[in-house]
């Protein structure tokens, strides 16, 4: 058995090839990670235009200009939006602009419409002033050309999207989904659906993993059930390492299973055991073998089957190893303190989920799932962290801190404590 902290560190020592990168059309790459760092093409904004409705001209010409004192300028053209007008604005003339136009050659400034009799064709009432500069928007005051936009391992979401499409960029270089197969082989295991013999439990595991691992941007290309016989895990294995970078194994994995399925994979496939059995509850059973010679690919995750367990071993291990195939960083551990006692073994890290909130304070505070057993999958409603303390002498007081890693599916909502448990009852 060996510890949290070991069982990390042989993950984290692995050398790890960054998944392959493969070219998108941009409106297909939200949610996927950006395999290279993306430069400005262009100046930002491209050419000096108007943040306003009104006249482009000089400011010269209109420092007296007042309601009751109006100056009136030529108007020698009309510039809109991606028609620009070709005519130049000389001393005494001006030209129309619209949000968006280029700033006609010769102005400097651009004078809002409100502040005149309002658009005319031939000759302009200008009825106020407009310092130089006013109301134009400067070639690239935003972003200069070539300026980093976004680093190589960004995730893209609606604000990435914004600049990809911002920049014109039709096709992005994201990193290759890692492929991942689950699977499960418990005789007592039902799909939703079906009628429940005695003993009978509903496959919920595979579901749920499906739906995390697919949340981290990987495709899941199999997720069921493999029949329980030796030569079928055997051929099914086989098959699923060469396909797959990774391929987790939940439930219908206790102990004496566990151990054919562990032969199988060190046996028949031959591949190499990082580690088996971990000092931590939930999730002891904890199996990981990795294909010979292999770089990146082929990790075998054997999970074990309470819930708890496969969803909390999921986060604090295979999630990490998915945020490194992708080349993303993973969420930031967080120190919070707790508001209640957290109850941990004297021989095993802890791992709960739980709740963290605004506290009265005003800083992060984290409260505990109530419900400590493996088999009590409705832990893991409403929280937003997994939490975990090392093994110690009785539990963790109130009111010391705690480490908190965000859970990759919930959004991290800081509520206030008092709002956040009136919307949990
Ligand atoms: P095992 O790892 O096979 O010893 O399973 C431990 C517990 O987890 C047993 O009560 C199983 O019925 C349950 N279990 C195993 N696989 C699943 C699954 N896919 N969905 C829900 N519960 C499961
Ligand atoms: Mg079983």
């Amino acid at each position: 058995m060996i510890s949290v902290a070991e069982a990390r560190r042989v993950l984290a020592e692995l050398p790890v090839a960054p998944q392959p990168a493969e070219r998108v059309p941009f409106d297909r790459c939200v949610d996927r990670v950006l395999a290279d760092a993306l430069h400005a093409p262009f100046a930002q904004p491209r050419a000096d235009h108007a943040a306003m409705d009104g006249y482009a001209l000089r400011a010269a010409d209109i420092v007296t200009a007042r309601e009751d004192a109006p100056v009136r300028l030529r108007v020698v053209g009309v510039s809109a939006a991606g028609r620009p007008c070709g005519a130049r604005v000389e001393p005494g003339t001006c030209a129309q602009v619209m949000t968006g136009a280029l700033i006609p050659e010769g102005a400097d400034t651009v004078l809002i419409v409100e502040k005149t009799a309002g658009f005319a064709d031939d000759v302009a009432e200008i009825r106020g002033s407009s310092p130089e500069g006013a109301n134009i928007r400067r070639r690239g005051e935003e972003l200069a050309e070539g300026a980093a936009l976004l680093p190589a391992g960004a995730r893209i979401g609606p604000a990435e999207l914004s600049t990809i499409t911002t920049f014109g960029v039709a096709e992005v270089a994201v990193r290759r989904r890692p492929r991942i197969a689950l699977f499960g082989t418990g005789d007592e295991l039902r799909e939703p659906g079906e009628a429940l013999g005695p003993g009978d439990v509903y496959n919920s595991n595979l579901h749920v993993l499906a739906a995390v691992a697919r949340g981290l941007g990987a495709e899941v290309t199999y997720s069921g059930m493999v029949r329980d016989d030796p030569a079928e895990v055997a051929r099914f294995l086989g098959g699923a390492l060469a396909e797959n970078d990774v391929v987790c194994a939940s439930g219908g994995v206790s102990m004496g299973r566990f151990d054919y399925v562990r032969d199988v994979l060190l046996e028949d496939l031959e591949l190499a055991e990082l580690f088996w059995k971990v000092a931590q509850r939930p999730g002891k059973p904890l199996f990981v073998a990795r294909r010979e010679g292999e770089r990146s690919s082929g990790l075998f995750f054997g999970l074990p089957g309470n819930p708890v367990s496969t969803l909390t071993c999921f986060v604090a291990y295979v999630a990490p190893w998915l945020h490194r195939l992708l080349g993303v960083a993973p969420p930031s551990r967080l120190r919070l303190r707790l508001t209640a006692p957290f109850s941990r073994p004297k021989s095993k890290h802890r791992f709960l989920f739980g709740v963290a909130e605004l506290g009265d304070d005003g800083a992060l505070v984290a409260s505990p799932t109530a419900r400590l057993g493996s088999h009590m999958a409705s832990a893991a409603l409403a929280a937003n962290v997994l939490l975990e303390a090392p093994a110690g002498d009785g539990p963790l007081p109130a009111g010391s801190a705690i480490d908190a890693t965000p859970l990759p599916w919930a959004p991290f909502r800081l509520s206030s404590s008092s709002g956040a448990s009136a919307e949990r009852a």
